[in-house]
């Protein structure tokens, strides 16, 4: 987006008062309709304080139990609701439930109320704002989406007790266009229930992209935009409005010219969708027939089914550090083993590659007590701080090697950076198989593997090869430690081009490595996912790829365009060449007209 251009002023005046063209939000889920909206009115509820008297304390804690119990029933209603393609996700819904009978939600909540002596609301509002308060220095999207879901499960509850009405309205009832939901926000249960209303798309004003609401939007394939700032202030019941979810805009009172591009883009895409599933199925391979394997990134376990239905081969990252946020104490053991089997089950028989956790850096968790660092990045995250948190490490490991009774799990170590981090890391998986063997659990034997991500691992990757079982190149982080950028600061942004020469240079030795030593080299950063690079990846030597799952079939067809020979041969000129723009320009000119059809869809 260039700097004053159109999507500025959208942007601005979405602040301001006078209604925009359009808004501008995050793509959630893709797909492109055009239809009437319906606001859903939510204004926050005014939570009213009010002095109970000793004898009326226990009616009012039998009060928030009864909201309690309401509410759970209401979950499991819209729960019993999703269609059975989206059951999968249930998992987020049983959050929801399970946050109802947390402790420190109810406890708290009737402490307030006994010992404060005030109405069930006012302590119901105590706890949640506690819980919020506990996440509140958190500057990471997945835990602000946790914050929301403590919202969403307060909201509920306390409409229970008020006696507001909550549900989200049906779709226009005799409207022949489709009804679009407009609202504030939206949880994960509110979208569960938009298919079965007849709702054929949705805009929030607030929200992400890595929301469980829009996680829910993807499974149901209900186009959408969240964070469209303005969207609850610009728009009305009846207005007519298009949902890009592919480009995460949303056009207001649109002309018809307007309307006729959506339709077209609407149109291109269903094209598009259709197109890949052939591709869904197959396996991944270049268009000579060499076999690579495709496997997808994961970061809730309830995208290993997701990742199964496009056409993954296995799972070559699950970041598991996500179970690890939003809570006081680490996962058990077996909690997580319980989680990690349920995610073997579902890839039903192709491998499993489980991260240990990458905590510290940008990633947070309240579960350790990290230090302020100056310099994060650099600092006690990952490998580093599993070697200091011994028993949490160890624990972790456990629970791998059991899950492994379920299916192939490869364990891979975040942030290698020397051969005695690898060998320690090692130490400790033979510690956690002594410990379970000790219990009599049989621990199969798993491939132990690393993340190449620092430059110090691409300078050794022939010592390191020698004794680790894969490498899985972490582009997003050997970009931002190789190129001196940090990841997340937006005046070096530019500089971040995983095509730089350095980077394919690094990419090229650590393949070299690991074909040496004949251990597979996958590489999992974003860069995999970019059509024009999965080829030039193959033709440095990487011999697996790793994506999002939305990415797969996408990944899968620009490979099957592009034979191995002119994969190597452009990596060869590649190599050569002197600034990221030079490569861009070769991989651009010798690939985009062999795929102009998946470059153009999301355009
Ligand atoms: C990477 O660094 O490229 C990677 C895949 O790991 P993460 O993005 O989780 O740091
Ligand atoms: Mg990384």
């Amino acid at each position: 987006m260039t700097q004053g251009g159109p999507d500025d002023s959208a942007r601005r005046a979405a602040l301001g008062e006078e209604p925009p063209a359009r808004l501008i939000g995050a793509p959630a889920s893709p797909g492109v309709v055009v239809g009437r909206v319906v606001m859903l009115d939510r204004r926050k509820v005014q939570v009213p304080r009010r002095h109970v008297e000793d004898s009326e304390v226990e009616a009012e804690v039998a009060r928030l139990r009864g909201a309690l119990d309401a509410a759970r029933t209401q979950l499991n209603g819209i729960r019993a609701t999703l269609p059975v393609d989206a059951q999968d996700h249930a998992l987020i819904l049983d959050a929801h439930l399970l946050m109802l009978d947390d402790a420190l939600l109810v406890d708290e909540a009737e402490a307030a109320i006994r010992t404060e002596k005030v109405n069930a609301e006012w302590g119901l509002r105590r706890s949640v704002e506690h819980i919020k308060a506990l996440f509140e220095k958190a500057d990471d999207d997945y835990f602000r989406e946790r914050r929301s879901d403590v919202d969403f499960v307060g909201e509920r509850v306390l409409r229970q007790l008020m006696g507001h009405s909550q549900e989200v309205p049906k779709a226009r009832d005799g409207e022949r266009e489709p009804t679009i939901l407009v609202a504030h926000e939206l949880s994960p249960a509110d979208t569960a229930s938009l298919r079965a209303k007849g709702f054929a798309g949705f805009v929030t004003d607030v929200g992400s992209a890595t929301s469980h609401t829009a996680i829910l939007a993807r499974a149901l394939e209900l186009p959408a935009v969240v964070g469209a700032q303005g969207a609850t202030k610009f728009l009305a019941n009846g207005d007519r409005i298009v949902v890009d979810g592919l480009r995460g805009v949303v056009v207001l009172r649109p002309n018809a010219e307007q309307i006729i591009a959506a339709e077209e883009r609407r149109r291109r895409y269903a094209l598009f969708v259709r197109s890949l599933d052939a591709h869904r199925d197959q396996p991944s391979s270049m268009q000579c027939g060499t076999p690579v394997a495709l496997r997808a990134n994961i970061e809730l376990p309830t995208e290993a089914l997701i990742a199964r239905e496009q056409g993954a081969d296995g799972v070559g990252l699950y970041r598991t550090e996500f179970l690890y946020v939003d809570r006081r104490l680490p996962p058990s053991e077996d909690e997580q083993c319980e989680v990690y089997r349920a995610v073997v089950t579902a890839m039903g028989g192709r491998p499993v590659t489980l991260r240990t956790f990458d905590i510290g850096g940008d990633k947070f968790s309240t579960a350790f007590r990290l230090p302020k660092e100056m310099n994060p990045a650099l600092g006690l995250r990952a490998i580093r701080l599993a070697l200091r948190e011994r028993e949490v490490f160890r624990a972790q490991l456990r629970a791998m090697l059991r899950a492994a009774d379920a299916g192939p799990v490869r364990v891979m170590i975040p942030m290698i950076a020397t051969v005695a981090e690898l060998r320690a890391a090692r130490a400790e998986l033979e510690a956690a198989r002594a410990e379970l063997q000790a219990r009599g659990i049989r621990a199969p034997d798993v491939p132990l593997g690393i993340m190449v991500e620092t430059p110090s691992a691409v300078f050794i990757a022939d010592l390191l090869a020698k004794e680790s079982a894969f490498f899985s190149i972490g582009t997003n982080d050997l970009v931002q430690y190789s190129l001196a950028i940090d990841r997340g600061n937006e005046h070096v942004a530019y500089l971040a081009r995983p095509l730089d020469p350095a980077i394919l240079r690094a990419i090229h030795t650590t393949a070299q490595a690991a074909r040496t030593a004949g251990i597979p080299c996958a590489l999992c950063g974003a860069m995999a996912a970019d059509l024009l690079s999965a080829p030039l990846l193959i033709g440095l030597g990487v011999g697996e790829l790793s994506v999002d799952p939305a990415a797969v079939p996408a990944v899968k067809a620009a490979l099957s365009r592009v034979s191995l020979r002119e994969a190597r041969e452009v990596a060869a000129r590649a190599l050569n060449l002197a600034t990221a723009d030079e490569v861009e320009s070769l991989v651009r000119e010798t690939f985009a007209p062999k795929m102009s059809d998946l470059l153009a869809a999301g355009d």
